[in-house]
């Protein structure tokens, strides 16, 4: 028996109260999906600045009307100290979110960014010490590596930051360090590599990779490579990721004030993934065959990404039950549903 499963059965047994900021957003969404299928109660913060209502529409649809009922969203925002104390008044697990992602985003606007993946952090830490939660597990980021060029990555040896988005990652990890040392609060950081699944933005600029090349071969627009195609990254699909925040948020005392990879420890060229995508649209509708078209490596990505998720084995229990291959078939799957295409 994992102790994943162990989890969730105590969890049903004995239902928690959790804080999902960024609630709207694709990993919240999928997040507060899980949490209610457990009967848990949940608050949800958000200020739609990059999350959906449609998520949280998406979500009740999913759900037992009953479950619904156990979930309380407050649109706000993590800038403000006020709107975090209340939303983690109560609260017995804090399941941090919230954040401006994407790189090219951070470049074009580093202040912004900064606001809230670093102010809007800081907040959240008062906000839970303060209220006392039992645990306090926050989205870090496998970007926080920056140029070291060590492949697995593990845990201890990070680089230089590529990126403003990056800087502020790192600086979540210092301050959740230095609260556990000042304050006592232990929090758990979870490096994501590369998440994706059902739920997350497929428009814009700085929609992900795996979305944004869906959305074009469905509309049977051009599909880009940055650069030659041989660049990889360990594609973690979110089923993965969400394990590891309920293992996070209850794990032991010796799990915690540290920080986790969160990944399959797979690598997948842009090209595999270019592959894998195609197949599995191909086997269910009717598309044009296209090659992609490559163009310049955009600033600030790093050439490879892989991970080394021992440790998260080893602290947490964590087993990622769903494989690249896998992931890649019930996202493709996801958002033919969401575009009415035939399955
Ligand atoms: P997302 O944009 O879908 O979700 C982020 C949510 O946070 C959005 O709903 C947005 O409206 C909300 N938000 C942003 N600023 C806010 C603010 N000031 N106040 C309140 N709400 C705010 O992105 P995601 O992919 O679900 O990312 C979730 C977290 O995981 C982020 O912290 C991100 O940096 C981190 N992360 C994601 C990945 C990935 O591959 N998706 C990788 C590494 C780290």
């Amino acid at each position: 028996m994992s102790r994943y499963e162990d989890v969730k059965r105590e969890l049903q047994a004995n239902p928690k109260t959790w804080l999902v900021t960024g609630v709207a957003g694709f990993i919240g969404s999928n997040l507060l999906e899980s949490l209610l299928k457990l009967d848990q109660t949940v608050v949800g913060l958000d200020n739609l600045s990059t999350g959906y209502q449609k998520n949280l529409d998406e979500v009740q649809t999913l759900v037992s009307p009953e479950q619904w009922t156990r979930f309380r969203f407050i649109e706000g925002d993590i800038r403000d100290l006020e709107t975090c104390k209340n939303a983690c008044a109560g609260v017995d697990y804090v399941l941090h979110q919230a954040a401006l992602g994407s790189v090219p985003r951070s470049l074009a606007d580093p202040i912004t960014t900064n606001a809230s993946n670093v102010t809007g952090f800081l907040n959240m830490l008062v906000a839970g010490r303060d209220a006392e939660v039992k645990s306090f597990t926050y989205a870090a980021s496998s970007s926080t590596y920056g140029d070291h060029p060590a492949l697995p990555k593990v845990e201890e040896n990070i680089g230089k930051p590529l990126s403003p988005y990056a800087v502020t990652k790192y600086v979540n990890e210092l301050y959740a360090d230095v609260f556990a040392r000042c304050y006592e609060f232990k929090s758990i950081g979870l490096r994501y590599f590369n998440v994706f699944g059902q739920r997350q933005n497929t428009n814009g600029a700085y929609a992900a990779v795996i979305p944004k090349w869906v959305t074009s071969l469905l509309n049977g627009e051009p599909v880009f490579i940055n650069g030659d195609g041989e660049s990889s990254r360990d594609f973690t699909f979110i089923e993965n990721a969400v394990q590891a925040n309920l293992l996070a948020a209850t794990a032991n005392e010796n799990a915690r004030n540290q920080v986790y990879n969160v990944a399959v420890g797979t690598q997948t060229t842009l090209n595999q993934l270019f592959k894998l995508i195609t197949e599995s649209l191909y086997a269910s509708v009717n598309l044009k065959e296209t090659s992609p078209i490559y163009r310049d490596f955009r600033q600030a990505d790093v050439r490879h990404s892989l991970a080394d998720i021992g440790k998260a084995k080893r602290l947490l229990g964590y087993q990622p039950t769903h494989e690249v291959s896998r992931g890649i078939h019930l996202a493709c799957k996801a958002y033919l549903r969401l575009t009415g295409s035939k399955a």
